[in-house]
């Protein structure tokens, strides 16, 4: 940590044209001159930007930094998917992955240290929760994956897609991220469009609606379960917001975005979701409304009691949903032997929470029936 500098990593761009006015005294332009040499180009370092005056520089060298997270590890799948492991403190690590397809290449990006969700088959979960990461640490993880791929595509561009999928629940976080998404989004930033950045959320309802006016971006929802009874078990936060309350949110995002859909992740449990009438359903639920259902087989980690659905199972699940309209399509799970697959990332974390999310919620209900 560079005490008293300010970090430009991750700043809006109308917050950095305001702080080379106030701070300097320069014009707008050198603020978007800056931008395009820490995005576009990767610099974290004042002096190779030949373009902005020696004084100007030098004047960005004694109270500016570009500060980005250090990498611990990387690991390389024989797939060609990627994995960081980034140092938040001394002892906190959070994992980043890229995932390159035939025409386009996918960056995974974590949004906290942990994650307090607590749903039952996912690793982070059993890590517990730590702490929110800055704008900066969510940007932090593009800049440097895009400075580790940016040559090995001639048009320098690596990065054709952001999904919020790594470690932790985006909208818990809503106040870093939405800032780092419109970076993201930014011409000066990293130049994607809308449907290329992807939020996924286990399901918080009023966060949704307020990203829905805010920054309308792809929406990814952790659906898991038919019913909420099951979907109680798995994704705890539906004893909060129940799935006709979470669905009636995703078809209100939907309506301000023409014409897109969401994505639902579904994640495939073996004896648990994976019936037939569950597909059933899954598919009266969804029919008729933008949706798109993602199947996803679940991967394993130390410690789990569930099982992946066999891929027979996942094949006639997805028919079913198929035949009763609703359009499903399988996961290729990606990274697996190098943990860097749905589900396995752990990071280093060191639990804060006091209680697991479930637990409190199934106590906050006794407590309000006892009433
Ligand atoms: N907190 C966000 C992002 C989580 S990770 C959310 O809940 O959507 C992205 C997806 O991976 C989620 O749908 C999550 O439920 C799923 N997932 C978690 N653990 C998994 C596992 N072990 N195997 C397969 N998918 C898993």
């Amino acid at each position: 940590m560079i005490r008293d500098r300010i970090n430009l990593l991750g700043l809006p761009r109308q917050e950095l044209e305001l702080l080379v006015a106030e701070r300097f005294g320069a014009k707008p332009f050198r603020a978007r001159q800056l931008m395009k040499w820490i995005y576009r180009r990767g610099a974290a370092d004042f002096s190779v930007m030949s373009d902005l005056k020696q004084e100007f520089r030098a004047q960005l060298q004694e109270t500016a930094a570009i500060e980005v997270p250090d990498i611990v590890t990387e690991q390389r799948s024989a797939d060609g998917t990627r994995k960081w492991m980034l140092r938040m403190d001394e002892t906190q690590g959070i994992e980043t992955v890229y995932i390159p397809e035939p025409g386009r290449g996918t960056l995974c990006i974590s949004s906290q240290v942990g994650c307090a969700m607590d749903c039952s088959f996912c690793s982070t979960a059993q890590q517990g929760f730590n702490r929110n990461l800055s704008v900066a640490e969510i940007v932090g993880q593009v800049w440097l994956a895009h400075r580790e791929l940016k040559d090995t595509r001639p048009d320098g561009r690596a990065i054709t897609n952001i999904v919020f999928m790594g470690m932790g629940e985006p909208l818990a976080n809503y106040r870093n991220v939405v800032p780092a998404m419109r970076i993201f989004l930014d011409d000066l930033g990293y130049d994607l469009s809308r449907r290329r950045v992807t939020l996924s959320t286990s399901g918080l309802v009023p966060q949704i609606y307020k990203l829905a006016q805010e920054c309308n971006v792809a929406l990814a929802v952790s659906l898991h379960a038919p019913d909420d009874e099951l979907r109680n078990q798995l994704v705890p936060i539906n004893r909060r917001h129940p799935i006709d309350e979470l669905l009636a949110a995703c078809w209100h995002y939907i309506d301000k975005q023409n014409g897109r859909s969401i994505t639902f992740e579904y994640v495939m449990l073996d004896g648990v979701n994976d019936r037939p009438e569950q597909a059933r359903a899954l598919a009266r639920l969804l029919r008729g409304h933008p949706a798109k259902l993602n199947l996803i087989p679940f991967n394993v980690f130390p410690g789990t009691r569930y099982r992946s659905s066999p891929a027979a199972a996942i094949l006639e699940f997805r028919d079913i949903l198929n035949d009763h309209g609703v359009i499903a399509t399988t996961r290729r799970t990606r990274g697996d032997d190098i943990d860097a697959a749905c589900g396995q990332l752990a990071g280093r974390v060191t639990d804060r929470t006091q209680t697991r999310l479930g637990a409190k919620l199934a106590a906050s209900r006794a407590t309000a029936e006892a009433r």
